[in-house]
């Protein structure tokens, strides 16, 4: 097994890192007044080996959250559904059926084009696939999404699917360097959240809050994340490697 420097091995450093990740949303969602027990929170793993990801499941991680489909499949090969597969990334169209075959959640639905391909090989399979709406909560140019006045309509023409469900909303907010400044994106997001679960939309539950990442947890979920994405934290710095999605 791999060593690192101090002599601990990467599955014990993982595993120790988890337990840290755990405490941080613990602490986070006692302040916000939350029962902890309510934060999904999905490792993300991108770039990670399949001995990090083992560590982690091995430590009780339960989901974890992938953004190539290539990259997930063959991590699939090896894992297998051990863990609940999410799939994170941006997705193009032609990849939506190999996603399908493994994923439990697509949290990266941002057009009716996908939505629809994901029903189609949903269907085929028998199947229901689990979508979340990403949303571009800063409006940012280089960043997947749907704007944020354009979710309410994806989601009632994503919902007329019936292989597909609509279970909440995902968004990346801006990088600041400030977690605390990311705080008015999360807010903006938990406003949305709320009035689209007022509608009482057909075939829509709105059950999820995905938001928040390493460096701004803790602030997601004051402002109302219910899941969680984390890399990083868990399984330490990823190699540099150009490209945000696949
Ligand atoms: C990489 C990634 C994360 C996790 O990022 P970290 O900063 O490593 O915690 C979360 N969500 C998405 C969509 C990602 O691509």
């Amino acid at each position: 097994m791999a060593q690192v420097t101090s002599g601990v091995t990467v599955a014990e450093q993982v595993k120790e890192n988890l337990m840290r990740v755990r405490e941080r949303i613990a602490l986070a969602a006692e302040r916000a007044g939350r029962d902890p027990a309510e934060i999904v929170l999905v490792g993300a793993t991108k770039s990670v080996d399949v001995e990090r990801i083992r560590a982690a499941i091995e430590a009780g991680l339960e989901h974890i959250g992938e953004n190539y489909a290539q990259e997930a499949w063959a991590k699939y090969q090896q894992i297998g559904d051990a863990v609940t597969w999410h799939f994170i990334g941006h997705l193009q169209t032609n990849k939506a059926k190999l996603v399908v075959r493994f994923c439990k959640f697509v949290q990266s639905l941002d057009r009716l084009a996908l939505a629809e391909e994901l029903n189609k090989r949903a269907e085929q399979m028998g199947r229901i696939v689990e979508c979340l709406v990403e949303v571009n909560v800063g409006g940012e140019a280089t960043k997947s999404g749907v704007a944020l006045e354009e979710v309410e309509r994806l989601i009632r023409q994503a919902s007329q699917f019936p292989n597909i469900r609509i279970v909440g909303l995902m968004a990346i907010p801006p990088y600041l360097p400030d977690p605390e400044q990311v705080r008015p994106f999360f807010r903006k997001m938990r406003e949305l959240f709320e009035r689209l679960k007022g509608l009482d939309l057909p075939n829509v539950e709105m059950r999820y809050l995905s938001m928040g990442m390493s460096h701004d947890f803790e602030v997601a979920i004051e402002e109302g994340a219910n899941m969680v994405r984390i890399g990083t934290a868990i399984f330490g710095p990823r190699p540099a490697k150009g490209g945000a999605g696949g």
